[in-house]
C-alpha cells in the first residue's frame, strides 16, 4: 500500500524544524529513518499532513562525552553507535543492545531518538536507557528541558513528547570503572523483536558488594519496567551470593505480561525471571574485569 497524500520538508536547521511542528501542530510529524513511521504510513495505520526530516540536521548527528556523560545525538543511527568508539569506551550495553536490533538494513537508517520516540514496549534502546538512568533533551521552539527516561515512556508506542517537541540527544550518566552491564533476550529469529528481554547495570563498592543495581524487562509489558523488588534485594548483596535465581523468579512472578501471537502471558512470565537472573550474573563479573584495568567491559 502507499501511504496518504503528505506534504515534506527537510530543514537544516534545527530551530527550523521546531518552528515547522509549531506551526503544524498534531499535523506534522518528525521523520527519522523511516523504520517504523513509513511502514505504518504505508499501512495507513498512520496519516500526517506535513513530514519533518530530521536528516539534514547535523547537531542531532553528533556523540559527545561531556563531564563524564556520553551524549548521543537522536538522528544517530543505529549502525554509527554499533560501531562508534566512544560509545564503546563509555556505554559498552548501548553497543550490546544494538547487536539485537533488527538486521544492518534497518540499523543503517534506524536511530536512537526513533526508537525511543516510537517506543515499542520491546525496543531495546528504551530499555537500555532505563538501566543506565538516562535523560533526554527536548527542544520545542519555547526552549529546551531535559526529562529522564522514565517519564518519557508512558506505554507501548505513547511517550509524553508534545507534537510540537523534538528528541535532540540522550545523556547515558557514567557508572564508573566498577561498573558491569548485560543484556540477554529471547526472540524467535535473531533480528526479531524481542518476546522477554532482560538488562542489568551493577556497579560494584570498593568490598565487591553491589552499591547501584538497575535491572529492566522489555518485550514483557506494554514499556520497559525496572524490577525494583530485585533490585532492592540485591543492593548491598554479594553478587555471587545463592539465591539471585530465585529472587529473579519471584519478582518475575508479580509480572502481568502481555500475550500476543508471539508468546502467551505464562510463557513471558517464565523466561523473566531466568533471563533477569543471567543479566545479574553477567554484569558483575564484567564489572570485575573493568576494575581490574582490562580493556572493555564485555
Ligand atoms: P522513524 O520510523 O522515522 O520514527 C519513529 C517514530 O519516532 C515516529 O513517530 C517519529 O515521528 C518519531 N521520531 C523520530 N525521531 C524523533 C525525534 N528526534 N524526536 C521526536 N520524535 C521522533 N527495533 C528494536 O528496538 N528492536 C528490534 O528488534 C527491531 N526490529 C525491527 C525489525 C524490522 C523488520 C523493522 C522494520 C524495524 C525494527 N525495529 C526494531 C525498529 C527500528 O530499528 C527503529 O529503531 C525504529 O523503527 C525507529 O526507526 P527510525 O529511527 O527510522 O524512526
Amino acid at each position: 500500500m502507499k501511504p496518504a497524500a503528505f506534504e515534506y520538508s527537510a530543514p537544516v536547521e534545527l530551530d527550523e524544524a521546531l518552528a515547522i511542528l509549531r506551526q503544524h501542530g498534531d499535523e506534522a510529524k518528525p521523520l527519522a529513518g523511516g523504520q517504523s513511521l513509513v511502514a505504518m504510513m504505508n499501512l495507513r495505520m498512520a496519516r500526517f499532513g506535513q513530514l519533518v526530516d530530521l536528516r539534514r540536521i547535523r547537531e542531532l548527528r553528533v556523540i559527545s562525552e561531556q563531564d563524564g556523560t556520553l551524549v548521543v545525538g537522536a538522528m544517530t543511527t543505529q549502525a554509527t553507535i554499533e560501531r562508534d568508539e566512544v560509545v564503546y569506551r563509555h556505554s559498552p550495553l548501548l553497543r550490546e543492545a544494538t547487536g539485537y536490533i533488527a538486521h544492518f538494513q534497518i540499523r543503517n537508517r534506524g536511530t536512537i531518538g526513533g526508537s525511543l520516540a516510537h517506543a515499542d514496549p520491546a525496543a531495546e534502546y528504551c530499555a537500555v536507557a532505563l538501566t543506565l538512568d538516562a535523560e533526554l533533551e527536548i527542544a520545542s521552539s519555547g526552549g529546551r528541558r531535559r526529562l529522564p527516561v522514565d517519564e518519557l515512556l508512558r506505554f507501548a508506542y505513547v511517550t509524553t513528547l508534545t507534537p510540537a517537541e523534538l528528541l535532540v540527544g540522550v545523556r547515558l550518566p557514567s557508572w564508573g570503572a566498577r561498573s558491569g552491564f548485560a543484556i540477554e533476550e529471547i526472540a524467535r529469529r535473531r533480528g526479531d523483536f524481542a518476546l522477554v528481554g532482560a538488562a542489568a547495570a551493577i556497579a560494584l563498592g570498593l568490598t565487591g558488594l553491589i552499591e547501584r543495581v538497575r535491572v529492566v524487562l522489555f518485550g514483557v509489558g506494554p514499556r520497559a519496567r525496572r524490577l525494583t523488588q530485585l533490585e532492592d534485594t540485591l543492593t548491598g548483596a554479594d553478587p555471587d551470593a545463592l539465591g539471585i535465581e530465585a529472587a529473579a523468579d519471584a519478582a518475575a512472578a508479580t509480572l502481568d505480561p502481555i500475550a500476543d501471537v508471539q508468546a502467551t502471558a505464562h510463557y513471558r512470565r517464565r523466561m523473566a525471571g531466568p533471563l533477569a537472573a543471567r543479566v545479574v550474573r553477567t554484569a558483575p563479573a564484567r564489572a570485575c574485569v573493568n576494575a581490574d584495568g582490562a580493556a572493555g567491559a564485555r
